[in-house]
């Protein structure tokens, strides 16, 4: 077997020489193997540092150090690392070794260049173990001795005692673990930050970018809240973007080392990259994506125009069956709220950490709440249920830690630390990111599988529903986690016929109608087994049915969009509507009681009493029945008490009519297309007071018009009191942060007034 050399360059190294270069350096190899723009560098390999232990002969005393140590026994275990690591800082370092790293500086641009110097440390048994964060980085090296100097320090890291207690927690023994050291050229980055290719709990192709000012590390330390950018991997668009107040970053400072600046206040809320930045990154995350066929974790540097890849390394925490707390209406109040950054359910007493000095009054079961961890606490992590931070996001070091751990938590809540208090009993949701107070009854409930791999983790109090018109696209809605469908619109399933209902009718074909139909409704449900679907009886304007056979039975209208369309139709043609019915009575009859059903275009509640006796002639139990309203017409929003009085169980926005119909605006006519306004004060008037008249009566309230799928409009609709909104599938993942933004704003602020009273 060839020998392992003492280093390696990284266009040498491959995946495979995980043993060699410790997973930090293997990956580095390797992505430059693939093309990605990686800073050059070399390895100073494992083998360098296993005989600079033999060579020196510390290796026996260094190991007695550790052996029967009792790592939950701080004193011991600080006394322990002390003595490892002034061990291995003391012993002299081999001049052959020496010589060699010294010869590949000066290979490195003529040897004057800066370097990072960081850490990969790699186990024996198991090389593709991650030690993330255990050892040191060294940042804007320069000269031969420093940089032996912090080639040195590194290896003296191993035997921290955040590693050591990490390693033990792990079940690794200290023998088998070694080390290697990257040095690389250093870049004084403008931009940097991290990237998950996938969504890092659910694996959903939406790519997470956090990015601040300056050097990365302020973004992987948590000690900056980042900005957020999420990229739709399938759309190949920015679908959201959370721009943070960024009030320091970290920069080189003089020889060695960095320091931290306060950012002036003209930058602190600008964003950091620009949408095509974004993209550029995503397309290199989906490359290193695809080539290692998992998700990655990526740190990113950006100089003027430069992008450079720094770091690449598996996900590892994505789970197919998450776990989070089901609450009702009412059961467990909601103290705080953050990003869900580990699934996992767990109660507690809170204890807050200010200081890492204060973490030896942490007990086991208890949760830590603090500004922000970083890996010193990570013994404290060990202990505790759950995590719960002020600052951070999905991509803080201390989530990904909370993660490996296995241990629930909740980051960026932005004030957990003065909201919750020491000693009081909270569960917290790492899934959702929900803070409750007290011990919550309901037992974890586990997702259904298929939902749990690819929905988002936001739960938001506000339903977030999805419209689908085609059953074909029902599995990728379902995908998306919605909580329901709040719009199935059937037009399609007969479109898809290319027959009018009268043609069904008029030739006797009355029973593949309804088969159809069924067929079609079906498939909707069973992709939302449990979860509510609202579909909608027939409504097309009489011009779009004109080019089916039968169509050219249909009236010629003046006006379409006023005429004979929606429940007006129905209430006229019984024959169509009856055959509507049928369809949904046989899949009730089936044990589908998630179907309700939902009438168009109404303006009179007589309409809808009209519309609910005829289903009951038609042998439907109307009281068990799901059945409700679109509100399209201004009549129906001006008479929604109305029609709570004739019965409907839910209310739903058809703001496309809505509009059309309190403007006069034609929707479909581009002359008028600019006025056409969704957030006109009369439009909003009109659904402000409807709101509020359904949850005066606790009857559900959604939208399901476009605009349901527009982050200001959903933001006014959530701060208004809508209890769900249905939007089309591509929206979903940015309609749920959109609400569980607006959520949490609600009740921060509120929390603040009844702080400041
Ligand atoms: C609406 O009017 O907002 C709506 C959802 O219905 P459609 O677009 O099918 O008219
Ligand atoms: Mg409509």
């Amino acid at each position: 077997m060839k020998e392992m050399p003492d280093i390696l360059w990284l266009e040498e190294i491959r995946k495979e020489d995980i043993a060699a270069v410790g997973g930090k350096g293997a990956s580095l190899g390797e992505m430059s193997s693939m093309g990605l723009p990686v800073p050059g560098g070399f390895v100073v390999t494992s083998r360098a540092f296993r005989h600079f232990l033999i060579e020196t002969g510390i290796e026996q005393p260094l190991f007695s150090h550790l052996e029967n140590l009792n790592v939950d026994d701080n004193n011991a275990l600080e006394q322990a690392s002390k003595k490892a690591r002034a061990l291995v800082m003391k012993a002299k370092m081999p001049a052959s070794l020496k010589d060699r790293i010294r010869e590949s500086y000066q290979k490195l641009n003529g040897g004057g260049m800066v370097v990072a110097v960081r850490s990969s440390a790699t186990a024996e048994d198991l090389p593709d173990a991650s030690f993330a964060g255990q050892q040191e980085t060294f940042l804007n090296i320069k000269g031969e001795k420093n940089l032996l100097d912090a080639v040195q320090k590194c290896w003296a890291s191993l035997y921290g005692a955040r590693a050591i207690y990490y390693r033990a927690k792990q079940g690794f023994d200290d023998r088998s673990v070694n080390i290697a050291v990257v040095v690389q050229q250093m870049i004084n980055s403008e931009k940097a930050g991290v990237m998950f290719t996938s969504h890092p709990v659910t694996g959903e192709p939406l790519t997470i970018i956090e990015g601040s000012w300056g050097l990365g590390e302020a973004v992987v330390s948590g000690s900056v809240s980042p900005d957020k950018y999420v990229y739709d991997q399938r759309t190949g668009n920015v679908i959201d973007k959370l721009i943070a107040q960024k009030k320091t970053e970290i920069v080189s400072d003089g020889e060695h080392g960095t320091k931290t600046l306060e950012i002036g206040k003209e930058r602190q809320e600008t964003p950091v990259l620009s949408d095509d930045e974004v993209a550029r990154l995503a397309t290199f995350g989906k490359v290193a994506e695809t080539h290692y066929g998992i998700p990655q974790d990526i740190e990113w540097s950006i100089v003027g125009e430069t992008i450079y890849i720094l770091q690449s390394r598996p996900i590892t925490t994505i789970r197919s069956g998450a776990t989070s707390v089901k609450t009702e209406t009412g059961e467990g109040k909601i103290l705080v709220k953050g990003q869900g950054a580990s699934p996992g359910v767990a109660t507690g007493r809170v204890v807050v950490i200010r200081d890492v000095k204060d973490t030896g009054s942490v007990k086991a079961g208890d949760i830590l709440v603090t500004k922000m961890t970083n890996p010193d606490m990570v013994p404290a992590m060990q202990k505790v249920a759950a995590i719960v931070t002020d600052e951070g996001g999905m991509t803080c070091h201390a989530a990904i830690v909370s993660r490996e751990l296995g241990t629930p938590a909740v980051v960026g809540t932005r004030n957990a630390t003065s909201v919750l208090k020491p000693g009081q009993l909270i569960t917290v949701d790492g899934e959702k990111g929900f803070i409750y107070e007290g011990a919550l009854e309901k037992p974890a409930q586990a997702q259904a599988p298929a939902a749990a791999i690819t929905a988002s983790p936001l739960i938001t109090a506000t339903s977030v529903k999805v419209n689908v018109s085609i059953p074909g696209a029902a599995a990728r809605a379902a995908a998306t986690g919605a909580d329901g469908v709040g719009l199935l619109r059937i037009e399609h399933l007969i479109l898809g016929l290319n027959k009018t209902p009268g043609w069904f009718i008029a030739n006797g074909r009355e029973e593949e109608f309804i088969d159809e139909l069924y067929k079609g409704i079906k498939i909707v449900l069973d992709a939302f087994n449990g979860k509510p679907v609202w579909v909608r009886t027939l409504d097309a304007p009489t011009d779009e049915f004109r080019n089916m056979a039968g169509g050219e039975n249909e009236p010629h209208e003046h006006n379409p969009m006023l005429g004979w369309r929606g429940i007006r139709r129905d209430l006229q043609s019984p024959d169509q509507f009856r055959l509507q019915v049928e369809a949904f009575k046989r899949l009730w009859e089936k044990g589908y009681d998630n179907l309700g059903v939902m009438f168009p275009m109404v303006s009179h509640p007589e309409e809808f009493i009209a519309a609910r006796e005829m289903m009951a002639e038609w042998g439907v139990d109307v009281n068990a029945a799901t059945l409700g309203v679109m509100i399209e017409i201004p009549s129906c929003a001006i008479m929604i008490e109305d029609f709570i009085h004739a019965g409907i169980d839910f209310a739903s926005f058809g703001t496309n009519d809505l509009v059309q119909y309190t403007l006069a605006i034609d929707r479909n006519n581009e002359n008028v297309a600019s006025m056409y306004q969704p957030k006109h004060p009369a439009v909003l008037a009109l659904i402000d007071q409807a709101i509020e008249v359904c949850r005066d009566h606790g009857v559900e309230c959604s939208i399901c018009g476009q605009a349901g799928s527009e982050p200001p409009m959903v933001t006014w609709l959530v701060e208004h009191g809508i209890t769900s909104v249905s939007a089309n599938i591509d929206a979903i993942a940015k309609i749920r942060e959109t609400v569980a933004r607006t959520e949490q704003r609600i009740i921060l602020e509120s929390a603040r007034r009844s702080h400041a009273e």
